[in-house]
C-alpha cells in the first residue's frame, strides 16, 4: 500500500491549485486528483476576467494556465481520475477511485466545483452539441455569422451575450425576469449592441430543431428563429458522492465557511461548491489557501 498522503485534493480549479501550492509551500505530502489532465475548472470558460485584482482583462483560459504552471513549478503532483467515495478511516480517508484505485490521506481538500445546470425544457437534452451548448467560449466559433440564444440572467449569460455579439450576426438574450442578476454594467454594454436583442420576462419553453436545433419556443407563445442556444442558467454543486458524508445544504452546497472546516472531521471545502455569498475566482483562490491552512493545522493537532 502506497504511503499515506498528508492531503488529497480533489479538483484543479482556482481552488484546489490554491491549495496545492499552500500545502506544498507547508511542508505536506500532497496529490490533486483532476477529472481531466491539466483541467482548471470553469475558469478556462470565460472569455474575460476582469476583476482579478493585478491581472485585468485576462483570458480566462490563460489566467488557468498560470494556476497550473506555478503548481507545476513547485513540482505538485497530479492525478487524473475521478473519486465516487470517500470513507471515513481511522487515521483519515480512503477515497476511492473510478479506475479502481484507492488512495488514502489523512486529510481530503474537497474543491469540486460546479457544474452548469440544465434548462430542463424538452429539446434541450436531444440537441446538445446540435446546437444546445453551456459553453460560449468553447462553441461560440461555430455560430459565426448566425443567430443565437443565450437563456439566463445571471454574469454568465451575460459574459456569453457579450461574447457571441462579436461573433453571431444576431444575439438575444432571454432572461425569465424583468430585473438581470448579473452586473448592470454588463446589461448597459449589451444595451449598445444593436445586433444584442433583450427578451424580458421571456420564459422558454421547448428547443426545436431537426438535425439541429432551429428555434427556442417561449411559454408565451413567441418562436425565435436561432441555429444554437446557449444555457446559462447557473451551477449545480458536485456533491454527489458526499451524501451521508458530510453536511450539505438544501441546494448541495458543503457546509463550509472560510476556514474550509465541514461537519466530517479532516474533510475541508473550498471553491464554489461550498456554502458562499460571491463565487469568484479570487474567493475561489482565498478558500484554497484557506482551507489548506485548517488541513495542516488539523494534522498537527492529530499529531500531538
Ligand atoms: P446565477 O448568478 O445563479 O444566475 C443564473 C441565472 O439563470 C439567473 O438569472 C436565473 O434567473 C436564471 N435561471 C435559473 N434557472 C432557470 C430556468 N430554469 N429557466 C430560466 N432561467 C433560469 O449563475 P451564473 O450566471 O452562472 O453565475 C454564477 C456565479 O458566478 C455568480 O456568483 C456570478 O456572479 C459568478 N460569475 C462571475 C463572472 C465574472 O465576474 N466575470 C462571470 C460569470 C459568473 P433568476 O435571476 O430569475 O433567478
Amino acid at each position: 500500500m502506497e504511503r499515506q498522503l498528508d492531503v488529497l485534493i480533489i479538483g484543479s480549479g482556482p481552488a484546489g491549485l490554491s491549495a496545492a501550492v499552500y500545502a506544498k509551500r507547508a511542508g505536506l505530502s500532497a496529490l490533486v486528483l483532476e477529472r481531466e489532465y491539466r483541467g482548471t475548472g470553469q475558469i478556462a470558460e470565460s472569455d474575460q476576467v476582469d476583476n482579478y485584482l493585478g491581472l485585468p482583462k485576462m483570458n480566462g483560459y490563460d489566467l488557468g494556465e498560470a494556476f497550473l504552471n506555478h503548481a507545476q513549478e513547485l513540482e505538485i503532483r497530479f492525478q487524473e481520475g475521478t473519486a465516487y467515495d470517500y470513507e471515513k478511516t481511522e487515521d483519515g480517508w480512503s477515497v476511492h477511485v473510478e479506475d479502481g484505485q484507492t488512495i488514502h490521506a489523512k486529510t481530503v481538500i474537497y474543491c469540486a466545483g460546479a457544474a452548469h445546470r440544465r434548462l430542463g425544457v424538452d429539446g434541450e437534452e436531444e440537441f446538445v452539441g446540435k446546437g444546445v451548448s453551456y459553453c460560449a467560449v468553447c462553441d461560440g466559433a461555430f455560430y459565426k455569422g448566425k443567430d443565437t440564444a443565450v437563456i439566463g440572467g445571471g454574469d454568465t449569460a451575460l459574459g456569453d451575450a457579450l461574447y457571441l455579439a462579436d461573433l453571431c450576426d444576431k444575439v438575444y438574450l432571454i432572461h425569465r425576469r424583468d430585473r438581470f442578476r448579473g452586473a448592470a454594467s454588463t446589461v448597459r454594454q449589451l444595451q449598445e449592441k444593436e445586433n444584442v436583442e433583450i427578451l424580458t420576462e421571456a420564459v422558454p419553453a421547448k428547443i426545436v430543431g431537426e438535425q439541429t436545433v432551429t428555434a427556442l419556443e417561449l411559454k408565451d407563445g413567441r418562436s425565435i428563429p436561432v441555429h444554437g442556444a446557449f444555457v446559462a442558467v447557473g451551477m449545480q454543486p458536485q456533491t454527489e458522492p458526499l451524501k451521508g458524508v458530510v453536511d450539505l445544504d438544501d441546494a448541495g452546497y458543503i457546509i463550509a465557511d472560510e476556514t474550509g472546516i465541514t461537519s466530517a472531521p479532516g474533510f475541508f471545502a473550498a471553491g464554489d461548491v461550498r456554502t458562499k455569498a460571491l463565487r469568484q475566482v479570487v474567493t475561489a483562490v482565498s478558500d484554497g489557501a484557506n482551507a489548506a491552512v485548517s488541513a495542516l493545522e488539523y494534522i498537527q493537532r492529530q499529531q500531538d
